[in-house]
């Protein structure tokens, strides 16, 4: 006899397919949930390796994380809403092995592992449409340690891959001819390998300023070459210099667009990443372009199949806690308490918002990075789900760290937070680290 259970197939073991998995699996008697992870922990990028090609499976390395990086968001708004963070001395911005132990203690707490395959590469996502009109799901995923391949039904698809381990890498005039070393900031560990380097770091968004600070400390020259309007400033050591982007590379000369040029040992491109659904069947028709996905609403829903849902895709957002609203935001859709537009009218409403901030002047590129926008987005889908969106303080830590870090990019992270009531916080400043 099929089950009454609604099936649900989890893809990914990220903070995303664990907030996903801890709103689901504890309804066992509503839910049947099934968390694939191809790697052999949970916790996404923030498990770091020093591998930077293949796992011992062969798969891609999926962690961007080098070994020194600290979070770029305090602790006390990165933190998911029903599982607060141990506050230990020292500044709020806290080396990328904390947040993996979190996670790891996240998965215990809400006793996940039972529903979580470790090992298991998802191959495969097919919808079928029963003759009852019902859509399911068939996912194949292979048992990466026996090679078994399996195919299961699903009524309910979450994907929650990751949308920061396949980089973008635009292409440069000439980029063939330079005989250096280049990689992408995905592949990027450690500034040792640097030293008395002339580097060239491509782009200056959060990693490009971040590695550029860290490898100026061994590098002879660090040269920044990004598109900005305004310099990003002086905050940097004497040995970085700003260049604007890239016109063509000749071997080992490098040629910025106002003419000046440069001579480069190794290149980082810092341009960010492609999100990818590899597994998905050509059935769904998942348009992709740089970080854009469509058609999606409310960044998280197909338009045409409202039974496939897509985590994370906002960005220059609070992701963990974003996760923990729409979680809630898609049980509330399982279980009928929140009713859906007709696919008509999602797309309709999609293509609405999309234009209107094209007209706006927000490149494609530019339309998932929220921002400021992303407060509305929090306020509108906690409604919808009936539960409280984040207090004010919470934005008011996100304004404040962000201000701090327009000041002065290389000491952001040495504040400490601590959130007193839904509208206060205290700030000081730690010795730095
Ligand atoms: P991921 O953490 O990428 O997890 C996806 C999981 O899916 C992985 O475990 C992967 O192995 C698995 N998977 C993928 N494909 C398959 C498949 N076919 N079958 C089975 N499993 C699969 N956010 C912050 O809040 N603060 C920060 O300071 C911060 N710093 C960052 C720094 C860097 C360098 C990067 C890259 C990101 C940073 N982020 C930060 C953003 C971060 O990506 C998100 O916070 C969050 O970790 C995303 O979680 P996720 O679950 O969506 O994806």
């Amino acid at each position: 006899m099929p089950s009454s259970k609604t099936r649900i197939a989890i893809l990914g073991g990220g903070v995303a397919g664990l907030v996903i998995a801890r709103h689901t699996a504890g309804k066992s008697d509503t839910y049947s949930v099934t968390l694939f992870e191809q790697t052999d922990q949970v916790g996404g990028t923030w498990v770091y390796t020093d591998e930077t090609d293949v796992d011992k499976h062969g798969l891609p390395i999926h962690s961007s994380m080098y070994k020194n990086l600290r979070t770029n968001l305090p602790r006390e708004i990165m933190q998911i809403p029903d599982f607060p963070m141990k506050h230990d001395e020292g500044p709020s911005f806290v080396h990328h092995s904390v947040i993996r132990e979190y996670l790891w203690d996240y998965a215990k707490h809400f006793n996940l592992y039972p529903h979580i395959k470790l090992n298991t590469l998802v191959k495969y996502v097919e919808p079928e449409t029963l003759r009852n009109g019902q859509t399911i799901w068939m996912v194949t995923y292979q048992d990466l340690e026996s090679k078994v391949e399996i195919t299961k039904a699903f009524d309910t698809v979450v994907l929650c891959n990751g949308h920061y381990s396949v980089g973008h890498i635009p292409h440069i005039p000439g980029i063939e001819s330079f005989p250096g070393g280049s990689i992408h900031s995905h592949q990027y560990r450690v500034p040792e390998v640097y030293a008395r380097k002339k580097v060239c770091i491509l782009g200056a968004s959060w990693s490009g300023i971040d590695i550029a600070m860290e490898v100026s400390q061994y590098a002879e020259k660090v040269y920044i070459s990004h598109n900005l309007p305004e310099p990003i400033d002086s905050k940097m050591s004497r040995n970085v210099e700003e260049r604007p982007g890239i016109q063509s590379i000749q071997g080992n000369i490098f040629i910025f667009r106002d003419g000046s040029t440069a001579e480069v040992d190794n290149f980082i491109y810092c341009t960010g990443y492609k999100f990818t659904y590899p597994f998905m069947s050509t059935k769904v028709e998942i348009r992709t372009e740089g970080n854009h996905v469509e058609p999606t609403y409310k960044h998280l829903i197909h338009t045409d199949y409202p039974s496939l849902f897509i985590m994370g895709l906002p960005g220059i957002v609070i992701p963990f806690p974003m996760f923990h609203l729409q979680a809630q935001y898609i049980l509330s859709i399982l279980e009928g308490r929140i009713k859906l537009p007709s696919s008509g009218e999602m797309r309709e409403e999609y293509e609405t918002e999309k234009r209107a901030l094209l007209e706006q002047g927000i490149p494609l590129r530019h339309i998932i990075k929220l921002k400021e926008r992303q407060w509305a987005y929090y306020d509108e889908i906690a409604a919808a789900a009936n539960i409280s969106s984040f207090p004010p303080v919470i934005r008011k830590i996100y304004d404040h760290s962000n201000k701090m870090r327009e000041l002065d990019f290389t000491t952001y992270k040495n504040y400490q937070y601590r959130i007193i009531d839904d509208e206060n916080f205290v700030v000081c400043y730690c010795k730095p680290c």
